[in-house]
């Protein structure tokens, strides 16, 4: 009984709707005329159906594939443009009473070290965030009602959005801690979080009560149901997710396609963003034990077929990734990035010797955040810190309204050029400046009504003034 409006999770992510997909993804892979139409319709960028998406992802045709690259390219740059928001993973507590399989926060791991920031060691995490430059970071905990309860998650946003250290504030923070109560929600609605972001893990009901055997984690319907608690306390932008090595892809993919489709259909607005993790080896976790691992390839193909599908959704990849991989997907459809992340709790601030190192998994991308920003700009990207949306009340269907009429360059292209140029006077190495500059200089010819005003903004930043938007 598959249906988008239910807000019952087996009715809007219908296992048998999934294999159905998969069935006709299969049978249709190499029938050109049905991928062409499916292209053609694809151009008008007002996304695609999980079925008309999975085609896509299932054909073999290298032409057509070449096709979809091109598409998914072009849908970005339509977009996003050349922008790529950057943020923090902050871990505030790596206790955790759940059984997750592939996670080293498992509750029966005793190699690692179990650590939860007081408030004064997450003050002091947030200098150090803010002295790398960063505005908007994502908080991380492991779920445990004793160790981590939402009173200890309310208390740590408090602080980290009062911290004013130099010319450094935390504009916007995200929140990823596991499924909670509608009431816990609205609490984290009015702390003024920005995005809630829950990972599905996987969408196979079966695989996923394997995957949690134990802890509040394992009801696969409270977890599936989250973001309709979330919406019904008040968060209007949620952020969805798959790890991708547990499960086959094609059937994560359809089933993400299927939320997001509910989303909209029951709250008329999508996702805000889908993250695209893979499955890392970590303290406990070797990767391999997990059959169902993707290269390369596979994982730009996904990329491109979500971005082509949802395309007024923003697609996020950690440093979990390497260089080479974050180059080639920020292409394909990325439009944020995490940089100088740490993934140990306590990290930023004392980093750990590594065998005490209480990291949620191994990062891939280890340089620091002003070395990302170079390479990006050197790439042809404009790095952005803006939270401006979030701040003037741009969010959910507010934002999405904006997005689908293609007008988020009218507000983020501007903001994305002051908050660099903050960033430059503030905290960048005198080579990542130089190239920011000239960087600076090319976007502002690229900018029509606001150009006079945001030159006499910039001038306002290089004598001391802060956070322009608009
Ligand atoms: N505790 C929260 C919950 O229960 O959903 C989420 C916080 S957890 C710190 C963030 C995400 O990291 C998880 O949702 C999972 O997808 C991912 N993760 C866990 N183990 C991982 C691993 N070994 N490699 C890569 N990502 C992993």
């Amino acid at each position: 009984m598959y249906n988008p409006k239910s807000k019952i999770a087996d009715e809007f992510i219908s296992h048998e709707e999934i294999l159905e997909t998969l069935k006709y993804a299969d049978e249709n892979k190499n029938n050109f005329k049905l991928i062409d139409e499916i292209l053609e319709k694809a151009k008008e960028a007002k996304g695609l159906t999980h079925r008309e998406a999975s085609v896509l992802l299932a054909c073999e045709d290298d032409e057509r594939n070449e096709e979809i690259f091109k598409l998914a390219k072009k849908i970005k740059q339509d977009y996003y443009g050349n922008r790529i928001v950057l943020f923090a993973p902050l871990y505030l507590s790596n206790y955790c009473v759940n059984g997750c399989v592939y996670c080293p926060y498992h509750a029966k791991n005793t190699h690692i070290p179990r650590k939860k920031l007081t408030q004064e060691e997450i003050k002091k995490e947030v200098i150090a965030l803010q002295d790398m430059g960063h505005k908007r970071l994502a908080i991380e905990a492991g779920e445990d009602p004793v160790n981590n309860p939402i009173e200890y998650i309310l208390d740590s946003i408090k602080t980290i959005y009062s911290i004013k250290h130099k010319n450094g504030a935390i504009r916007r923070v995200n929140v990823n801690i596991a499924a909670t109560t509608v009431e816990n929600y609205r609490k984290l609605h009015e702390a003024g979080i920005g995005t809630y972001i829950l990972f599905q893990e996987t969408y196979n009901k079966e695989s996923y009560e394997k995957l949690h055997p134990t802890g509040p984690k394992h009801n696969y319907n409270y977890h599936t149901e989250a973001m309709d608690r979330a919406m019904e306390g008040g968060i209007d932008d949620v952020g969805l997710g798959v790890l991708y090595g547990l499960e086959s892809y094609r059937y994560e993919f359809a089933g993400i396609l299927m939320h997001a489709e509910h989303l909209e259909a029951v709250y008329g607005v999508g996702p805000h963003t889908i993250s695209v993790p893979r499955i890392k080896k970590a303290d406990d976790i070797d990767p391999s034990t997990f059959d169902n691992g993707i290269d390369d390839d596979t994982f730009a193909k996904i990329v491109a077929c979500i971005r082509i599908a949802v395309p007024y959704t923003g697609m996020i990849v950690s440093t979990r990734e390497s260089e080479s991989c974050r180059a080639r997907l920020l292409e394909l459809g990325i439009s944020q990035i995490s940089g100088g992340s740490k993934t140990s709790v306590g990290g930023y601030y004392e980093p750990m010797p590594e065998k005490d190192d209480s990291a949620q998994f191994d990062v891939s991308d280890r340089r620091p955040l002003d070395e990302v920003l170079r390479w990006l700009m050197q790439l042809g990207y404009l790095p952005s810190f803006c939270t401006a949306c979030y701040g003037s009340g741009r969010t959910g269907d507010r934002f999405m309204e904006i997005c689908k009429k293609q007008q988020i360059h009218n507000f983020c292209h501007p903001n994305a050029i002051m908050t660099l140029k903050e960033y430059l006077e503030d905290y960048a190495s005198p080579e990542t400046k130089e190239v920011g500059e000239k960087l600076i200089a090319k976007e502002l010819e690229t900018l029509t009504g606001v150009k006079n005003t945001v030159e006499e903004n910039l001038v306002k930043i290089e004598h001391g003034e802060r956070n322009f938007k608009f």
